[in-house]
């Protein structure tokens, strides 16, 4: 069994969903490095060190999991963490063949990284970031969708950002 497995993505926030891959993936590694990605082609709502940090605290319950920042492509942050294995995330069929996309332009990028996709319960398989993002943006509560301590500190900083 391959020791290290590294999880990136933009996290803009960490939800439920990515929760449960994680914990899924720290119980088959040794130790999960979460790598939050600089940049994106995606529209942040959240910097990068607010990302990391709500992905640090949504994760604190994990002992075997890193959290990290990365620039550049995935798969050169794999190998520059002397791992050879990618986590991501499978919902309802729309991420299919996005995810599909990537997992083969990555082994064109780098053949020796593998990528892994993990499902999570039911629950969470119509949730996304973006589902989050629009809920307390009108002013729903988000909690059966981000821990209680993220809940708490996003509303406030959606406060602030308005
Ligand atoms: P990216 O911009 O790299 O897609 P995301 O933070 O949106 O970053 O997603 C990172 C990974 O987590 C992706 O593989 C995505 O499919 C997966 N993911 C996101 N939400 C969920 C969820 N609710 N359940 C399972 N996997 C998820």
């Amino acid at each position: 069994m391959k020791e290290i497995a590294i999880y990136p993505g933009t996290f803009d926030p960490i939800t439920n969903g990515h929760i449960d891959i994680i914990e899924r993936a720290a119980t088959i590694f040794n130790k999960v490095i979460i790598g939050v990605a600089e940049e994106t082609y995606k529209e942040c709502l959240f910097t990068l060190k607010e990302r990391a940090d709500l992905v640090k605290e949504g994760t604190k319950h994990i002992p075997n999991v890193q959290v990290e920042s990365f620039s550049g492509l995935a798969v050169n942050y794999v190998l520059k963490k002397d791992s050879s294995v990618m986590i991501r995330g499978l919902r309802a069929v729309s991420d299919f063949e996005y995810e599909l996309q990537i997992a083969l332009a990555n082994r064109t990028l780098a053949g020796d990284v593998e990528t892994i996709f993990l499902i999570p319960q039911s629950k969470y398989l119509y949730l996304s970031s973006s589902l989050v993002k629009q809920i307390i943006s009108t002013g729903g509560s988000i909690k059966e969708y981000v821990p209680k301590s993220i809940s708490d500190i996003m509303a406030a900083k959606f406060k602030e950002k308005k």
